[in-house]
């Protein structure tokens, strides 16, 4: 927390927002004890927040701006492909039984005698299978129809895992593919999830292609920032046919940080990720519940935030890059509304031609790629839609400091 201060003690409302979002969620502050004595505790709700609350603490926050009636959906939607995950990730797990349990897996998510003891690569996951009957129990309370969506995507990741559990992520189609499995999915289901609620139209469960874009451009924003944590792990998904054209081993970028090659090539999937930008931008402005919008937009900002900071920086190859903590409590705070999106997403894109560097061979098509989002953000900005005060674009966005 200290080190959080100092870093936003220039920029004070960083540092009140980081202050209301302490205050704010104090009443959902992690249970201390360990997840495999809450299993014992706590009845089956209970246990899938508490499960929720100890393997992804920023999902667990965002998951508190949805309304009510999307809640329990959403927590279970998101640990039962945590389990489905947890499977995929034991590299210690025997493929001859993995393999047919990925692509069988979606059976047993009503199990209520279903369980798995010893997979896992942390306690918590391994808690989450040796429990999986609460989560269980839990989705068989669900209606019918939000069972569907989340059985349906479970088939399709489960799947789709399996058949990349022994491939390499080479191509760039191999990489839109993968990421499609592991995440495009997760957006498409979230799609699904609004639309049976009736919080949003009917018809977002059929934009796929937008829905999958949501996913991909917190996936690939993912991939680049966690370059060197999966090279410790002995992984990779940066796509081969990109960084070969930089480097003959995947290593030499961490062996190389400040080289001209490993930047360019840390650039080359920046500009990659880009592309999911105007999609992204169409699933946002269709969305018409708030609270909805807040749950899709804050990690939308976020990871723009996140792309700003990885651009040309070479410390992605030595460590984990982080944004300040200041800077994401203001983003959770302020993202209410597509107009504050296109504040945010301005405000990095301006970041990053800051930082653009034209000895790199990217550089034409990365200054053009900014360049039209600027160009897409200042239409957006002007619609109808967004409603503001008559100040015009460029004075509206001054107002935020850097
Ligand atoms: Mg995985």
């Amino acid at each position: 927390m200290i080190k959080d201060i100092y870093a936003s003690v220039i920029r004070p409302r960083e540092l009140v927002a980081m202050l209301k979002v302490k205050l704010g969620s104090k009443e959902q502050a992690r249970n201390k004890l360990p997840l495999s004595e809450l299993a014992l505790k706590f009845d089956d709700k209970a246990f899938c927040y508490a499960a929720l609350n100890k393997v992804s603490r920023s999902f667990a926050i965002v998951i508190q701006q949805l309304p009510e009636k999307l809640k329990d959906p959403v927590c279970l939607f998101y640990l039962i492909l945590r389990a489905l995950d947890t499977l995929e990730d034991d590299m210690k797990f025997d493929s001859e039984k993995k393999l047919p349990l990925l692509r069988t897996f979606y059976l047993h998510i009503g199990d209520e005698n279903w369980s798995m003891h010893n997979v896992g690569d942390t306690d918590d996951y391994r808690t989450l299978l040796a429990h999986y009957s609460k989560i269980a129990r839990f989705y068989n309370t669900l209606d019918p129809d939000y069972q569907n969506v989340i059985a349906d995507i479970t088939n399709k990741m489960g799947n789709g895992m399996a058949d990349y559990a022994l491939k390499k992520v080479h191509t760039l189609e191999d990489y839109d593919k993968y990421c499609h499995y592991v995440a495009g999915l997760v957006g498409m289901g979230l799609s699904g999830l609004f639309a049976v609620s009736g919080y949003e139209n009917d018809t977002l469960k059929e934009e796929f292609r937008i829905s999958n874009s949501m996913g991909l451009f917190l996936q690939k924003t993912n991939i680049i920032r966690d370059y060197h944590e999966d090279l410790f792990l002995g992984r990779s998904f940066w796509p081969t046919e990109i960084w070969t054209q930089y480097a003959s081993h995947f290593d030499r970028f961490a062996n190389a940080p400040d080289a001209p090659n490993s930047l360019a090539c840390l650039n080359h999937l920046v500009l990659d990720t880009l592309r999911h930008i105007p999609d992204c931008m169409a699933y946002m402005r269709k969305l018409h519940n708030k609270q909805v919008f807040r749950f899709c937009a804050i990690p939308q900002v976020m990871a723009m935030a996140t792309l700003a900071e990885v651009y040309n920086n070479p410390k992605v190859f030595k460590g984990v890059v982080k944004i300040r903590k200041g800077l994401a409590s203001k983003l959770m705070l302020y993202t209410n509304d597509m107009n504050a999106v296109v504040k945010s997403f301005r405000r990095f894109i301006f970041a990053m031609l800051d930082k653009t560097n034209p000895q790199d061979p990217n550089f034409p098509q990365l200054y053009h790629q900014l360049s039209q989002i600027l160009i897409l953000l200042e239409n957006i900005y002007k619609s109808p839609e967004i409603h503001h005060s008559a100040a015009s674009f460029e004075q509206v966005l001054m107002v935020e400091p850097g």
